[in-house]
């Protein structure tokens, strides 16, 4: 379908896009245009104006903070997933942004736009939230520091309001006891996940002193898994039998909420494995 009309203005600068988005009651951010485009053309998504935020270059890099690696906003999935400081410090990202859909997509799609469209179906929302990552948002009011924990409020809902631009995502530095896994369950190659799980765990003696697990269309938003974040540090022999606990999955073409339990399950089993023995 082609979209409803609507009026295109380039930000120069951050501040410039805030101000473009404060001057009209319903406009868009545009970054990747690859979540967006697709809603203007099926008219789910009717907004006057879009604001092109493409041009903003200095939102597009990967850069050393101390103890974190800042991201910003407008850098693309390709890159994320090819920036060496990430392969080196926090691989999970990196590793990650290599599954999203299919190389159009990476050389297109932000990891801004990934956050800030809150798609429970998305990969790195769960990333984030599995790291304990914080994401700086710029608006009206200047900048604020949002945790990943309360970034994610509901589908397609975030802590980012419509006048708000994603500016930086910053993960921790792993540490050589940390193992990771991110696994991603779908029907087709390049597909989003049915389910995904991913896991950050502290080593120690054969086990986990410290665990995060997260789960990818499990509810509303990223899910962590909670309980079988404290069975896995007890020691207990099957932290995954109860990965499910807590999450409303949806029922759609891809699979029954059942499934997606089931699939949870195996995904967090699987994923744990590998964490531990990576
Ligand atoms: P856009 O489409 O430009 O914007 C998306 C939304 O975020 C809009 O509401 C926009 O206003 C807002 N926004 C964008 N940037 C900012 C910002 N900096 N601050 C505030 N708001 C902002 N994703 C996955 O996770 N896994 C997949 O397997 C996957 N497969 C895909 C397959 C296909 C065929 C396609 C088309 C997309 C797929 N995606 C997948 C989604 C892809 O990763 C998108 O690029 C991403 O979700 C959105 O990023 P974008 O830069 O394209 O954002």
């Amino acid at each position: 379908m082609i979209p409803a009309p609507f009026d295109y203005e380039v930000a120069d600068t951050v501040e410039h896009a805030v101000a473009l988005l404060g001057e009209r009651e319903d406009a868009k951010l545009l970054a990747g245009g690859h979540s967006l485009i697709p809603l203007l053309r099926l008219r789910v998504a009717r907004p006057m104006l879009l604001v092109d935020l493409g041009r903003v270059e200095s939102l597009s890099y990967v850069r050393d903070a101390g103890d974190k690696i800042a991201i910003g906003a407008l850098t693309r999935h390709h890159d994320v997933h090819t920036a060496p400081l990430l392969q080196e410090h926090c691989p999970l990202v990196s590793y990650t942004a290599g599954l999203i859909g299919d190389p159009q997509v990476r050389h297109r799609g932000t990891i801004g736009g990934s956050l800030a469209h809150g798609d429970p179906a998305s990969d790195m929302p769960a990333i984030l939230l599995a790291l304990d990552g914080e994401v700086d948002i710029v608006g009206p009011d200047g900048v604020r520091t949002v945790t990943a924990a309360d970034f994610f409020r509901g589908v397609f809902e975030t802590a980012a309001g419509p006048h708000d631009v994603v500016t930086e995502i910053r993960v921790p530095k792993l540490t050589a006891d940390h193992g990771w896994s991110y696994l991603k369950f779908r029907h087709r190659s390049q597909d989003w996940a049915t389910v995904g799980a991913a896991v950050v765990a502290k080593r120690s003696n054969g086990g986990a002193a410290e665990a995060a697990i997260s789960l990818v269309n499990m509810g509303a938003t990223p899910l962590r898994a909670t309980a079988a974040e404290t069975a896995l540090v007890a020691g207990e022999a099957d932290p995954a039998a109860v990965a499910a606990e807590g999450t409303e999955p949806p029922s759609d073409t891809s699979g029954t909420a059942d499934y997606r339990r089931h699939l949870a399950r195996i995904l967090v089993r699987r994923a744990v494995a590998e964490a531990l023995a990576s």
